[in-house]
């Protein structure tokens, strides 16, 4: 067979891009598929780490005109799996005949799994990197198809810009890249360097010198020749690197000693989490991170009926009931309660406000949906918080 191995939107919304059993087991059911039920989803792992949610767009997207209530934590809040007595924390509530969503779950769940395994991790990122800036380059790992979902999820998360055209469009950015290995190898590094610093905006001259020469004596080069240079790029393979920090350092000093204290340097390839913190201090003052964003480990979201015809209900293992999520103003303290269950004041004395919204009444949406760069501010907004008070 030729052609892409995706789903259309159309194979997604009619459940074709489902697990089979959620099918057969509603055309096989009787009259109970059309019980009126709520289902909640909730992280079955890892639970070791705060979620920066994310996904939700799509999921509003595919259940929006179904006759079903859709109640969810809106993107780009960070919350525990768990809240401070256990019980697990809904993130999304969907009410309504169950015929009308069963065979949706398996998509309901891929799209807050991946983009919300996404998010958290750029979130983190964002949180070590503090004001020093990083943008998602690491589509090209998977598959091209969910490149707009993995862009839109880093950004979400706090990247600050991305690098698919795609990515760029969906959360109404400008796509970031600088100059390809290709375009030094083509025209040698000389020709490339003019033609990438001539195209570039102000302020973002930047060239990358790793592709033939050392990376200290390509930067005086670069710094010595190209003025107004902002950025040299260094994206030295890993069978050179050695000590990457140490490389960065030196190159700094032997820029700065020179005088081209402006020139500023970016590092990309291969870079995750826990190697940030060292590379910023040794002189990084921008970075591409590629891979351990757009393949960051997904949540384990899981949905599960909590309740039928009014009445609780649901499997071993999980708390029956539909609930609500409310959080501290003050100290953060998140709690699920049952719902209609009025907890106004935290022990600490503050106020507890609902966190859960409803997105969808009756399949209409209520209100317009916020946009990937108002959702990023929620994410900092988060952030922020989290600096006062670790939820974990
Ligand atoms: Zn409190």
């Amino acid at each position: 067979m030729t052609g892409y191995n995706i789903a259309t939107e159309k194979e997604i919304s009619e459940g074709l891009a489902s697990d089979v059993y959620f099918q057969r087991s509603l055309s096989a059911s009787g009259s109970e598929a059309s019980d009126r039920v709520k289902a909640e989803v909730t992280v079955s792992g890892p639970l070791d780490t705060w979620v920066n949610f994310s996904g939700l767009d799509e999921v509003i997207h595919l259940l929006r005109g179904k006759n079903l209530d859709v109640y969810a934590i809106p993107e780009g809040t960070i919350l525990p799996p768990r809240d401070s007595t256990g019980t697990p924390v809904p993130f999304l509530r969907v009410e309504g005949p169950y015929s009308s969503f069963g065979n949706l779950e398996t998509a309901i769940l891929g799209f807050i799994c991946q983009a919300s395994g996404i998010s958290t991790y750029s979130a983190k990122i964002r949180r070590e990197l503090g004001d020093t800036p990083f943008f998602s380059f690491g589509i090209r790992r998977m598959h091209p198809a969910i490149s707009p979902m993995i862009d839109r999820s880093a950004y979400i998360g706090g990247a600050d810009g991305v690098s698919g055209i795609l990515g760029g469009r969906v959360t109404g950015t400008d796509p970031i890249g600088t100059m390809p290995h290709a375009l030094a190898l083509l025209m040698g590094d000389r020709k490339a360097w003019d033609l990438t610093v001539r195209s570039a905006a102000p302020g973002k001259k930047t060239v990358l010198i790793d592709t033939f020469m050392d990376e200290k004596f390509a930067a005086i080069e670069a710094a010595s020749t190209i003025p107004d240079l902002d950025f040299i790029r260094v994206d030295t393979p890993s069978s050179r690197r050695g000590n990457f920090a140490a490389l960065i350092r030196e190159i700094r000093w032997e820029l700065d000693l020179r005088g081209y204290g402006h020139v500023k340097i970016m590092a990309s390839g291969g870079l995750r989490l826990e190697n940030l913190r060292e590379l910023k201090e040794a002189g990084v003052a921008a970075f591409g991170i590629g891979t351990s964003i757009s393949s960051a480990r997904p949540f384990d979201f899981a949905m599960d009926i909590v309740e039928v015809n009014g009445e609780p209900l649901t499997k071993r293992g999980k708390f029956s009931g539909a609930k609500q999520v409310l959080r501290c103003e003050r100290c953060y303290s998140t709690i699920a309660v049952p719902l209609g269950e009025d907890v106004k004041t935290c022990q600490c004395g503050g106020n507890m406000t609902p966190v859960m919204q409803q997105y969808l009444k009756s399949g209409e949406p209520l209100g317009k949906y916020p946009s990937p760069s108002q959702i990023r501010k929620h994410t900092l907004q988060e952030l922020e918080k989290l600096e006062k008070v670790p939820v974990l």
